[in-house]
């Protein structure tokens, strides 16, 4: 017979966990196990200090001089650099500015832009109906107000790709790692199926970056756009990030051509002229209190790499798989993260018809993860901050509240489930 796991075995793992350590760097508090790193990162013990230094100092006595003396003037660029060897992205080519929203607006007005460029025929936009929903409301947004004849598909499985990427395609927008399944694309596959009919391929790397391994040029990617504050751990709606790789620089424009994209913003030229590389991806002023703390999140990150994270992340993930599967056996609970290692992000997601109610109680007991629509239970797993053991206690709160019947089928929704 199979040896049952028991919380003592998680322990050791624990004990042997050559990231254990770094645990340390963050603030988390008494009595949680955070499993929601995937929607907002928690916070890295040096941003407190970082966000002190940038009120008192940075803003309270240097006051306007610091645009320049503190650096904030640089600062999109500065942070872009040190994404990019997270996602095979290279110097010069990230810039972390304005919200993912916006930056998929940007990279896919300038996908398209180029596109009419080479092919007009092309009109079509291909993307997921199960893709985050501001990811397809912004290419709906695009399609409508810059009406240009362009038109969005949706397809309803990664299958009917190969079908939809034909040669009216003009861009094929995907997320990555879906937000509520967990299921990861082959990034280099579907790049090459859209290159192979001519179209552009842009890649949201929101539930990627700082989750899974991701190299965009290995991928030969055309655009990619992410988010900071979710696996990052940059703060509550801090900047997102967009890429644009070198040999598309000097061909990109976007149709949000503000002053910190102009190539010389201070001459104040009443014409736009766009500023070579990737600061032509900039739009207007930046929030430069939640722009510095995204840089406490980036040095942790340097402590370690991608593979090792990664290692720990599939380790995690197996593991809770595996426990709630053997301790909770007997409830209605369905696996919809893909158990393949490839096919999978760092999350994992179950449902179970109450599923809202039953999320609730964890996060009454401490156990904070989220609820999707439908019947969705998602549980992040970052392996920097979170142990074996708590996998362990997490699914022993959930075994003691499905046992039990504890959860509650009418509980309040907040505005933010
Ligand atoms: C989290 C997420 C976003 C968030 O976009 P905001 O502009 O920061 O609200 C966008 N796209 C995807 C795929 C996400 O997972």
């Amino acid at each position: 017979m199979a040896h049952q796991i028991t919380r003592d075995d998680c322990r050791a793992r624990d004990a042997d966990d050559p990231l254990a350590r770094l645990r340390e760097r963050f603030d988390l508090p008494q009595g949680v196990i955070y499993l929601d790193g995937n929607s907002l990162g928690a916070r890295p013990r040096a941003a407190l200090e970082r966000a002190q230094q940038v009120v008192a100092q940075e803003w309270g006595q240097g006051l306007i001089r610091s645009w320049n003396t503190a650096g904030w003037f640089a600062l999109p660029g500065r942070l872009g650099d040190r994404i990019a060897p997270l996602i095979g992205a290279r110097d010069g080519e990230v810039v972390v500015t304005d919200t993912t929203s916006l930056n998929l607006f940007k990279a896919l007005a300038g996908a398209l832009a180029m596109q009419e460029q080479r092919d007009p025929a092309r009109r079509v936009i291909v993307t997921e109906r199960s893709n985050f929903p501001t990811d397809i409301y912004m290419a709906e947004g695009l399609t409508r107000w810059l009406d240009r004849g362009w038109r969005l598909h949706l397809v309803d499985n990664p299958d009917e790709l190969d079908e939809a990427v034909n040669s009216d395609c003009a861009v094929l927008m995907l997320t990555h790692v879906n937000y509520r399944t967990g299921y990861q694309h082959d990034m280099a596959a579907v790049t090459a199926l859209a290159h192979q009919h001519g179209a552009l391929a842009l890649w949201d790397l929101a539930h990627s970056a700082g989750a899974v391994p991701v190299d965009l040029h290995a991928a030969q990617a055309d655009f990619a756009v992410g988010c900071t504050y979710k696996y990052l751990n940059g703060g509550p709606g801090a900047p997102a990030f967009i890429w644009v790789p070198q040999q598309h620089q000097a061909a990109f424009a976007h149709p949000l051509s503000g002053w910190w994209g102009h190539a010389r913003p201070f001459d104040m030229a009443p014409a736009f002229s766009p500023a070579d590389g990737i600061v032509r991806a900039l739009c207007g002023t930046q929030p430069v209190l939640s722009l510095a703390l995204v840089e406490c999140g980036l040095e942790i990150f340097e402590e370690t790499s991608m593979q090792a994270l990664r290692t720990k992340s599939l380790a995690l993930t197996d593991l809770f798989i595996e426990l709630v599967e053997s301790r909770c056996g007997g409830h209605p609970l369905g696996l919809v993260t893909p158990r393949e290692h490839a096919r999978r992000g760092s999350q994992v997601s179950f449902t179970h018809p109450h599923g809202f109610g039953v999320m609730q109680s964890l996060i009454e007991r401490g156990v904070i993860g989220d609820y999707r629509e439908p019947h969705i239970m998602r549980f992040g797993f970052t392996p920097l901050y979170t142990s074996y053991a708590d996998v362990w206690d997490a699914v022993e709160q959930l075994r003691d509240i499905l046992d039990r019947g504890d959860y509650r089928i009418d509980a309040e929704r907040g505005a933010v489930t």
